[in-house]
């Protein structure tokens, strides 16, 4: 840290991507991309936005957000295009909170959530799961504080219905209630019909997952025009041109080709359920997960020690050092034959350790 770095921030603790190794080739299964590439005709879009890098982007995204809000039944004026959803949700935490404003969240749930509200400053209250890792909407019902919820959750996959949901946000008129759907196209219920019903209701939403642009850095919210308003005005006063050309062209056609994205998703779930059943028959306890990933532990063998075990034989997986979860890992679904070499390099794991144990 240098003197310079104020006082304020110099306890932040900053939030930890999961790795992104170059010392080998790994199966890559801890950040939860897709396996699948981008469609061809998205790359095609890029190439050619590539000769205009020379201008601006445009800040209002205007091309993208329309077919964007063409695409999920709303109006533009209820979108805004950010740089990945992690974007959109700093500017909710920015624009809506404060010292009077606190927010809450569940204790187990994205690690970056802390990370936002302490940076501005903000009090939250981290709230308990029910021992089987659900998420009680009852402890967000009527709490007079903001509320940001992934759902499904990360990283244990397990969601709350739509009317669940709703019952959160139809208690807490006062306050707005986030919901971040990063994973929801895997198998969720989508929040976003409720936008027009409550003022107070923000939606974000990703292109990292399932529509294969991780890399690219896209994400959106859906709400009132009021909120978006404000969250314009947060955009304005940092990086008004948040999505750069070759981004905004990328996901004009990603939502064009949305038949390749949905197909897609339909392979990650049937691998997800077909890895969970494979997982449990090798004796795991695994989570009924409606997201791109799987959150599991098995009996035989602790999460970090099956982490290590498996980046040393080249899979690599999520394991997060924080109590509750040491003993569990998060696995992205990938294709069927990455999921083959992970179900076979944790087969050789389980006899060692059976090998060792007898
Ligand atoms: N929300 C959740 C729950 C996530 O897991 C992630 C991915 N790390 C994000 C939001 C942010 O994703 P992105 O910024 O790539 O849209």
């Amino acid at each position: 840290m240098s003197k310079f770095f104020t006082q304020r921030l110099s306890s932040l603790e900053a939030y930890v991507p999961g790795e992104q190794p170059k010392d080998m080739q790994y199966v890559k299964l801890n950040t939860n991309e897709s396996p699948f590439p981008p469609s061809p005709s998205v790359s095609a879009a890029v190439m050619e936005e590539a000769g205009r890098l020379m201008l601006y982007s445009d800040p209002e995204s205007a091309r993208l957000t329309a077919k964007l809000a063409e695409y999920y039944g709303v109006s533009a004026s209820e979108v805004i295009m950010t740089n990945g959803s992690d974007e959109v949700l700093n500017f909710a935490f920015m624009a809506f909170s404060d010292e009077d404003h606190p927010i809450a969240f569940p204790e187990i749930t994205y690690g970056f959530y802390p990370v936002f509200a302490k940076l501005n400053r903000i009090p939250y209250t981290q709230i308990p799961l029910r021992d089987d890792f659900t998420v009680n909407y009852r402890d967000y019902v009527g709490i007079f504080k903001n509320i940001v919820i992934a759902n499904p959750n990360a990283p244990t996959g397990l969601s709350l219905s739509s009317s669940e949901i709703e019952e959160i946000v139809a208690s807490n008129p006062d306050n707005v209630v986030i919901i971040d759907e990063a994973y929801v196209d895997f198998g969720g219920e989508s929040a976003i019909p409720l936008v027009r019903k409550y003022k107070n209701l923000l939606v974000t939403g990703t292109f990292s997952k399932s529509r294969s642009l991780a890399g690219a850095r896209l994400g959106f919210g859906i709400a009132s025009p009021d909120i978006i308003r404000d969250l314009n005005t947060i955009k304005y006063s940092t990086n008004p041109y948040n999505v750069n050309r070759m981004t905004a062209a990328a996901g004009y056609q990603a939502l064009v080709d949305s038949e390749y994205y949905t197909n897609n998703c339909k392979i990650v779930v049937q691998n997800r359920e077909y890895t969970k059943d494979a997982l449990r028959l090798r004796g795991f306890k695994v989570l009924d997960s409606k997201a791109n990933f799987l959150f599991a532990q098995s009996p035989l063998i602790s999460g970090e020690e099956l982490y290590l075990k498996l980046k040393a034989r080249g899979v690599l997986i999520r394991h997060f050092n924080t109590p509750k979860i040491a003993n569990y890992n998060r696995i992205t679904v990938g294709t069927r034959e990455q999921m083959d070499i992970l179900l076979s390099r944790i087969d050789e794991i389980l006899k060692e350790k059976k090998d060792e144990n007898s």
